[in-house]
Order: structure tokens, then sequence, then C-alpha cells
């Protein structure tokens, strides 16, 4: 008779892949056993789903939409958390982060839809109310001190949710967890094969090509890009990310920001903020926070550069040129 002790079975991979707040999103949970990482992965996605009820400025019934119509409101406990952390990246980022930029986002959509650049007066006058400062919250109430402000969350509220996902995720009895809410990535715990995760840094304009890894050990990473969510106007290339101090699109030689960080809602909201504060000025701030990092792509004369902050290579494996 044979007794096999202290044999532990090999872990397993359950996947999924769901369109969720505007984006694909995939989630892996590694464990033992498998209705167990297959439940675990579905209670992630019922998080995401949630807090897209909340967050969401296109669904007309979540809570920020209410918010955005009538000005102030009572506002849940996520809510008010995601607009603090929003208030303290733009006081970090000299306001260059704003999610009260929504009535530019539209100005721009809609020169999008129209095919036509918006002119300099309609940027100034829809310009003139845009402002952080002007969101105040008091107890549990927010409230617009200003006739026009709306708010868009879409710079930092996939990072919490993710956030959020895998807060719920490590639960379970489970060896390893990625959520990927369209680049925006948490992994805790390891892979199926023990070893810790790897995110591919992609190439801006080579469709598949992965130009470098990096790994991840509990921690998070964000990027932005205008390799995915741009548009095209006459010719020219347009960021989805507005420069809250000119009113257009960022057009500053960044074409990805990626953000490394222990949670992903500081990854997204500073991978945007970094995004329009450029190369230098992105630098600058992320070599002043504790235990973040960045790695920038910036193309000139035609040239991709890759920038990293001074902590990001021990978390790069491997890495080619261009
Ligand atoms: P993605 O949604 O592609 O992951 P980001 O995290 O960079 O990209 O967020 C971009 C979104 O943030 C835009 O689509 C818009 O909704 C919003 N946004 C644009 N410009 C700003 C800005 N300066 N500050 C805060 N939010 C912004
Ligand atoms: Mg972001």
């Amino acid at each position: 008779m044979f007794l096999f002790t202290g044999c532990s079975p090999k872990p397993i991979r359950y996947e999924e892949t769901k369109f969720l707040m505007g984006t694909e999103i995939n989630i892996i949970v590694v464990g033992n056993n498998r209705a167990i990482i297959r439940s675990a992965a579905q209670a992630g996605f019922r998080e995401l789903s949630r807090i897209e009820d909340i967050m969401s400025a296109y669904k007309p019934d979540s809570e920020l939409c209410s918010l955005n119509k009538t000005g102030e409101r009572e506002a849940s406990k996520e809510l008010l958390y995601v607009i603090n952390k929003a208030r303290y990246i733009s006081e970090l980022s000299n306001g260059t982060f704003d999610i009260t930029c929504k009535p530019l986002i539209d100005l721009w959509h809609n020169a999008r839809k129209t095919n036509k650049v918006q002119d300099a007066q309609n940027i100034l006058d829809v310009l003139s109310v845009i402002g952080y400062r002007d969101v105040s919250i008091k107890n549990n109430n927010v409230k617009f001190n200003k006739a026009g402000i709306k708010i868009d969350l879409g710079a930092l509220a996939k990072g919490y949710a993710v956030d959020m996902a895998i807060n719920l995720i490590k639960d379970y009895d489970i060896k390893g967890a990625l959520v990927d809410a369209g680049g925006d990535i948490r992994a805790i715990g390891k892979r199926e094969d023990g070893k810790l995760w790897e995110i591919g840094i992609k190439h801006p304009r080579e469709g598949n090509r992965i130009i470098g890894l990096i790994n991840l050990e509990n921690s998070a990473v964000a990027t932005s890009g205008d390799y995915e969510r741009f548009f095209m106007l006459n010719g020219k290339r347009y960021s989805h990310i507005i420069d809250p101090r000119t009113g257009c699109p960022v057009d500053n030689q960044i074409v990805s920001v990626s953000v490394l960080s222990p949670d992903c809602l500081t990854c997204d909201s500073l991978a945007t903020a970094v995004t329009v504060l450029g190369e230098e000025r992105g630098i600058e701030l992320i070599e002043k926070l504790k235990g973040i990092e960045t790695l920038i792509i910036t193309q000139k004369d035609g040239n991709f550069n890759l920038i990293k902050s001074s902590g990001m290579m021990q978390f790069i494996p491997h890495q080619d040129d261009f």
C-alpha cells in the first residue's frame, strides 16, 4: 500500500474575460479547487460591476450622474473616498489632474463626432467652469460651488474597482490572482507555476509586440497611453486626456505612462497626472513619492525613448530596445 503524505495538488488557473466599465476585464485566479477559484473570479466581476453602477459618468442611474445633475447630494463612502483621492492627486500634480474636466471631455468628444476642431473661444468658455477646488465635501455631502461643474472619474475609477475586486478575491482560499481592467492591473500571490506575475510592456505602435516585462509582487501597475483611446481629426492624433491648463488634449511627446505602486487607484490616477505633466515634471513628481515608480515612453523626432524612475529597473526582469 502506498501512502502519499505532504504532497499538495498542483495549483490550477481559472481565467475569464468580460466587458465592463467600457473595457475588457480579465480576471485570473489560481488555487487548488476549481469551484472556489471560479467563485472568487465571479465575485471580482460582481464587484467591478457594482462600482461601475456608482461611478460611471455614462450610466444615467449612477450615483455620479445623479450628483452631476443636481450639483449637490449625500454620497456613499466609496464615492467620497474616490473624490477625496482625486483632490489629493490634483494637489500633488498642480491641478493637471482634475476630475472636473468633464465639460472639456464632452467638448472634445463632440469635436470627434462632428469632425471639427473646437474654436478657441469655445474652449475658453468651457475652461472657466473647470476647477477641482469648486467641489466641496462636508460630512457626507458633496457640493459643486459653481454652475456647470461636472465630474468624470474615468481616470481613476477603474483603478479603484480593481483594488476592490482584489480585496474580495483574496478572502477566498486561493494562491494568487490578477485583475486586469484594460491595462489597470493588480496582482496578489503567485501564478500556478509558483512564479511572480509578469506584465508585458507593449510596443506603442506595433500591435502586440512586447518590449519588456514588469514583475508584480502583491502590487499594481496602470498605463495611460495615446495608442488605445486616441482619435484622429484632420490627420492629427488627439489624446483622450485633457490638459486643464489649455483645455485641449495633451500634446507633449508622451506616448504612454505606466505607474507601479502597491494599489491600483494610486497607479491609475498618477498615470493620468504624469501624462499631463510631461516627462520632466512627471518624473520629478514620482521621485518625490515613496514606493511608486514609473516607466514613460516618449516619441521625439520619430524615435521612441524609455524613461524610468530611479527604482523602476528592479521590477523589470527583461527589456528589449525599440
Ligand atoms: P484609460 O481610461 O484609457 O485607462 P486614463 O486612466 O488615463 O485612461 O483616464 C483617461 C480618462 O480620464 C479620460 O477618458 C477622461 O475620462 C478622464 N480625463 C481626461 N483628462 C483628465 C485630466 N486631466 N484629469 C483627470 N481626468 C481626466
Ligand atoms: Mg488613469
